[in-house]
């Protein structure tokens, strides 16, 4: 690949929020109100946390960014969308929700296993909590673990729960919190997915952070807005190096499970907005850093146009992950991420 110059590299960072198309300049001129309820308190309420360890390694980060700049003076950009470009490394979460049997677990197993994931994608993949320790003991690099939840605090009389400490005992490294499904049937409000996220990362557990608008929330041009409060609620509780250990995932209510995905330019649209608002609300740092994964209905068959998205740096995918042919079609869409 051949490497910007510094005349390139000044340009990278000149245009790093370029704003195309006066339709969408005007969205993302909107004031936005957000609930200013405050979790400020959150390390107070925490008061048991310890710092996280910091995750490095983001070696291709600046070969991304360089990549995106030489793209857009050669004008493969022209859209009209809006553009912010995450810079990095593409990664594709597998979340196998409540499904699955010793039986069909093992086989997913011996599938991905015998899948090729390329070297440019991060895999994590997301087992029931009963299955967590068999699938860890059989999936071979580069696949990692996740929890589907945890507990908000430390362990004790929570009957059904599993603690953060417990998962960094076992060595889960990641979890994923704030799901659509655990929102809406286990009433987990914004605040407390905030909490759950610090709770974890001050334990060592890295988050997987979901955020998304319902379909009544969409058609009532809310999609931002409701994005953002999701989001305002974990940044009130993480600190800058937190971001390190943070994957977005921005998955719309209305495609999760429902074969109805959103269009690469709906996700672009939303990705680019939640990344702006990173920049505004966080730093510019941490917003070109960070990942936004999309998830909703994510298949072998539509994954590599949505992979070319520049904000699109990685999926979550539900239905589509307990298929590991299909899954590892989905992990090497990261060669046509942009
Ligand atoms: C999910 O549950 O996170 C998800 C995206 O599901 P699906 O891919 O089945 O829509």
């Amino acid at each position: 690949m051949k490497l910007a110059t510094s005349k390139q590299k000044e340009e990278i960072t000149k245009q790093k929020w370029i704003i195309i198309g006066s339709a969408h300049k005007t969205m993302m001129m909107m004031t936005m109100s957000f609930n200013t309820t405050t979790t400020a308190s959150c390390s107070q309420q925490l008061a048991s946390s310890q710092k996280t360890s910091v995750r490095g390694g983001r070696a291709n980060n600046k070969l991304r960014a360089q990549k995106h700049a030489i793209a857009r003076q050669n004008g493969r950009r022209a859209s009209s969308l809006v553009v912010c470009d995450g810079t990095g490394k593409f990664v594709v979460g597998g979340n196998w929700k409540c499904n699955g049997t010793i039986d069909s677990i093992d086989k997913l197993c011996a599938s991905l296993n015998s899948g090729k994931i390329t070297a440019d994608v991060e895999v994590i993949c997301a087992p029931p909590m009963v299955y967590i320790d068999r699938v860890q003991s059989k999936l071979k690099a580069p696949y990692q673990i996740a929890a589907q939840n945890c507990w908000v605090s430390k362990g004790g009389a929570f009957t059904g729960e599993v603690s953060a400490e417990m998962l960094k005992d076992v060595n889960i490294p990641w979890v994923i919190l704030g799901h659509s499904e655990r929102r809406s049937l286990c009433g987990e409000t914004n605040e407390f997915v905030g909490l759950k996220t610090k709770y974890a990362l001050d334990t060592g557990v890295k988050v997987v952070a979901c955020i998304g608008e319902s379909l009544a929330q969409r058609e009532a041009g809310d999609t931002l807005n409701v994005c953002f409060a999701q989001l305002k609620a974990i940044v009130d509780c993480v600190t800058g190096k937190d971001w390190e250990n943070i994957i977005i995932a921005y998955e719309p209510v209305w495609a999760i499970g429902t074969g109805k995905v959103a269009t690469p330019d709906q996700a672009q649209e939303v990705h680019a907005g939640v990344r702006k608002w990173m920049n505004e609300n966080v730093s510019a740092d941490v917003a070109s850093k960070v990942r936004i994964q999309y998830g909703g209905s994510v298949n072998a068959g539509n994954c590599d146009e949505l992979a070319t998205k520049p904000d699109i740096d990685g999926f979550l995918v539900g239905g589509a992950s307990l298929d590991g042919e299909a899954f590892v079609k989905i992990c090497n869409s990261a060669a046509h991420s942009k």
